[in-house]
Formats: structure tokens, C-alpha cells, sequence
């Protein structure tokens, strides 16, 4: 069978989108404070954002944003004036969302304090304590055991006070406005798959994207995890009708084969491209259903939204040894893994932008083709493939069958049935159905190109 999408991995754009992670994994993250606008800053570089700043104690939905947390420094120094644990050596160390502590502990008191992986022990987990005040350190389990009895000094110089909520849009319009929101997340602090791989691929998505012609609008959304989607979802209520397909982008970067989670509704184009993306691409993939666990479709696929939203992940969250602890690291990032990542979502938005109905303008027996001038076109003879494929397009578009129906019923690339279509198009042999494929197609008869197809090419 012919392939429509092999990933191609361009080790090139991979170590790109690995340079970016590389940049961004020593800025502190957390839910909000300056290690998020650090980060934007450094995505802005690249890509054009729009930046929101929500106060705490704004409500959102059944939440409240909470206090804007910040960190300089944190470590505890043992019995023997010895540095324990030293924030500056990674971020992981201190408890997220830690209040502000100085003072001297015994160490069955610090105890209470320090968090370990057991399971791990040379790893530092990642924890936090967002909605419940309180402060301490992370650290490996193998060093927690080393530990003596004695004094210990702790001090941990961090604010936990009002401030704001930062996330960002970057905005890229298209003939419609009909939108593909991809979201991202920017909260987690020296960790690469989770979250780093998905931001910097959405990153050179958009990059991409804003140079190519688009019949889709696109929102890529660079949020903190769970309150960040809730907030947006909160301060974008009235405009969610525009959110036609979506993905989550997380844990993208490692060895693992591709996971796609489908939306809630299960039966989305968006949940049809991806399985049909995944098929073609040669790699090892699942497709599992909707469950209300994992990342941000949660929010999105809550029973008040249910947006055709799904998730894309390769070894999904918890389900590598590495996911959340300092192990997630650089060393789990391969560049041609990441190239891949993008590629698959370059494969999934050029047939979201090319999949339209068309109607056949003579549905009553088989149009004479040589009529039409199809044949001077393409220089006398058609390949009888593609003569097939015309066939094809021309029997299905009833105004009920789109492109991707087509290309499944016939087991014909969708690359191939979309460029059928083209030249039927153009011989005036199809019209399309919707008002937004009129406008693409428009840019097909003057510039000889169909949107989809010019994406790719300029990709
Ligand atoms: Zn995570």
C-alpha cells in the first residue's frame, strides 16, 4: 500500500525543537509566578503571543486562581553545616507552591517535611502543594536514608502572595474562523517530556503554520496544567463554538510510540484524522478512548464543553518511569522523536484544512472527461490511478462524503484524492459545499494551488 504520511524525521528540525527545550528546562516553572513569563518571553522570541496576566482570587468556573508563587533560593544544611539540599542545583528540590520558611529542625521533625520516590530512589520526585499551604523539600530516597540525626537548618526564600495567573494565545487567522485549538503546558519546572516536548513542537507548529496559506484559523494555548484551561475555559465561554477540532500535546519527545486519547465524543474529524494520521505513519501508535484522567482534555471534554478535543502523547503520563521526577530530563529527549511529533501534527492539519465535501456537478452517469479538458491538462493521458481516484471523488461527493470518507472507502492517500479533487475542481466538474471551502478554493483558482496542498508545500 501505498504510504500517505511516513514520518520522514528530519533530524535537523528534531535537534531545532531539542536547542529550544535545552533553553527553556533551566527556567523555575510553577502554576504561576516569573518562571512562567520567563518562559513566555523566550516563546515570544519565535512566535507571536498574546499575553494574559488574571488576578488571584478570580473566580474560574468552580475554582479560584490562586496566589502568584516565586522562588530565589532554598536549601538545608545538615549537623555538620554540610548542604543536604540545594534549590540551585535543580528546581525539583523544593516542594512547589512552598511558603516561606528559616529555621532549625530536628531531623524526625524535617521528616514531616521531605518527600521521596521509594520506588526511585536515586530520582528527585516532582511535588507540589498548590492548594494547601505548607512547605518542603524533594530529594532522592537513597539520600533521605544517609541522613543523621542532628540539626538541621532550612530556609526556603519564596513569596506566596496576590499576583496573577499568566497563560498566552498565539493567534494565527485563516479563511475561516473556524479554529484548531492546541494546547500546551508551561508549568512544570525542570522536566522535559512533561512539559517541555509539547511546548517547544507547538512552538515550531505555529512558527510553521504562520507561514503558510490556511483555510483553518488556529489557538495555540501555552497554559498552566488544569486552573490554566479552567481559567481560559472560563474567560472563553462565549466563543468555544468556534473550537471545531483540538488537541493536547504533552509527553511528545521520549522513545515511546504515540498515544492518541480521543475526545468525550469519540467520533470527532479530529478523532477520525488522528487514527488515520497514526495508520499511515508507520509508527508504533494506540488509540484509547476518552477517559476523564490525564491533562487537559478533562477540562475541555468536561459533559459542559465536550469540544472535540483529543490528546496526543508518546508514553502518556504515569506510564513511564521517568514521568515526574528529575529523570525526565534531557536525556529522554530524542530529536528525531520530536521531529516526528511535528510532522504527525503537520499530517493531521493538512487534512483538517483539505477535508471538504464537494458536490458533483453531473451526478446523473459518469461525466465525459475529455469535455472538460482534464486530459490537455495533464498532458494527453491520465494515469489510470489517478483516473480511479477521479472516479472516485466524483461518485462520493454527494454533499455527504468528505475527502477523508473518500480516501478510507477507497483505500486511496488522502493526498491523492485531495488532488483529484483539485483538478475536478478546477475543470468545473466539482463544487464544494461550504462556505469556508469556497474561500479556500478560490485561492486554488487563482493561484493554482488548494490550501492544503500549499501548507504541505511550504512546510
Ligand atoms: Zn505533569
Amino acid at each position: 500500500m501505498t504510504n500517505n504520511f511516513p514520518l520522514s524525521t528530519n533530524v535537523e528540525i528534531g535537534e531545532q525543537i531539542y536547542d529550544l527545550i535545552v533553553e527553556l528546562y533551566p527556567i523555575c516553572r510553577s502554576l504561576t509566578g516569573d518562571g512562567v513569563r520567563e518562559t513566555l518571553s523566550r516563546i515570544e522570541e519565535r512566535i507571536p503571543l498574546d499575553i494574559y496576566e488574571v488576578p488571584s482570587g478570580t473566580p474560574v468556573l468552580d475554582w479560584t486562581v490562586p496566589k502568584e508563587w516565586n522562588i530565589r533560593d532554598g536549601y538545608i544544611r545538615g549537623p555538620r553545616e554540610d548542604l543536604i539540599v540545594d534549590f540551585r542545583r535543580s528546581s525539583l528540590h523544593v516542594l512547589g507552591y512552598s511558603i516561606p520558611i528559616e529555621g532549625r529542625f530536628q531531623l524526625n521533625e524535617l521528616k514531616e517535611h521531605l518527600f521521596t520516590d521509594p520506588e526511585h530512589p536515586d530520582w528527585i520526585p516532582f511535588r507540589y502543594s498548590y492548594y494547601d499551604e505548607n512547605w518542603g523539600f524533594c530529594l532522592p530516597h537513597r539520600q533521605l536514608e544517609q541522613l543523621e540525626d542532628g540539626e538541621y537548618e532550612v530556609m526556603i526564600d519564596s513569596t506566596l502572595e496576590d499576583g496573577s495567573l499568566t497563560y498566552a494565545e498565539c493567534y494565527i487567522p485563516g479563511a475561516s474562523t473556524d479554529e484548531v485549538l492546541i494546547c500546551v503546558h508551561i508549568d512544570h519546572p525542570a522536566m522535559c517530556n512533561d512539559n517541555l516536548s509539547g511546548v517547544a513542537v507547538a512552538t515550531f507548529l505555529a512558527e510553521r503554520l504562520a507561514r503558510a496559506e490556511r483555510r483553518l484559523s488556529y489557538r495555540f494555548l501555552f497554559i498552566p496544567t488544569t486552573i490554566g484551561s479552567i481559567t481560559w475555559l472560563s474567560r472563553n465561554e462565549q466563543n468555544l463554538e468556534r473550537v471545531k477540532h483540538g488537541l493536547v500535546l504533552v509527553c511528545i519527545g521520549d522513545a515511546g510510540g504515540f498515544t492518541y486519547k480521543q475526545s468525550r465524543l469519540g467520533n470527532t474529524e479530529i478523532d477520525r484524522v488522528m487514527n488515520y494520521v497514526l495508520q499511515q505513519s508507520q509508527e508504533t501508535h494506540k488509540v484509547v478512548e476518552f477517559s476523564p484522567f490525564g491533562f487537559d482534555e478533562r477540562q475541555f471534554c468536561s459533559p459542559g464543553f465536550n469540544l472535540p478535543v483529543g490528546s496526543l502523547s508518546r508514553s502518556a503520563n504515569g506510564k513511564y518511569p521517568q514521568y515526574h521526577t528529575s529523570a525526565d530530563n534531557l536525556e529522554l529527549m530524542i530529536p528525531e522523536k520530536l521531529a516526528a511529533s511535528l510532522e504527525l501534527c503537520e499530517s493531521a492539519i493538512e487534512i483538517l484544512e483539505g477535508n471538504v465535501k464537494y458536490l458533483n456537478v453531473n451526478p446523473k452517469g459518469e461525466p465525459q472527461l475529455g469535455k472538460s479538458g482534464i486530459y490537455r491538462k495533464v498532458g494527453g493521458a491520465i494515469p489510470e490511478r489517478s483516473l480511479v481516484t477521479m472516479f472516485w471523488v466524483l461518485n462520493y461527493s454527494d454533499g455527504e462524503h468528505s475527502l477523508l470518507d473518500i480516501a478510507e472507502q477507497s483505500g486511496t492517500p488522502f493526498r491523492e484524492v485531495r488532488q483529484a479533487a483539485d483538478l475536478l475542481f478546477e475543470h468545473d466538474l466539482l463544487v464544494p459545499c461550504e462556505a469556508d471551502a469556497i474561500d479556500a478554493s478560490k485561492a486554488t483558482s487563482n493561484g493554482n494551488r488548494h490550501s492544503s496542498i500549499a501548507i504541505k508545500a511550504s512546510l
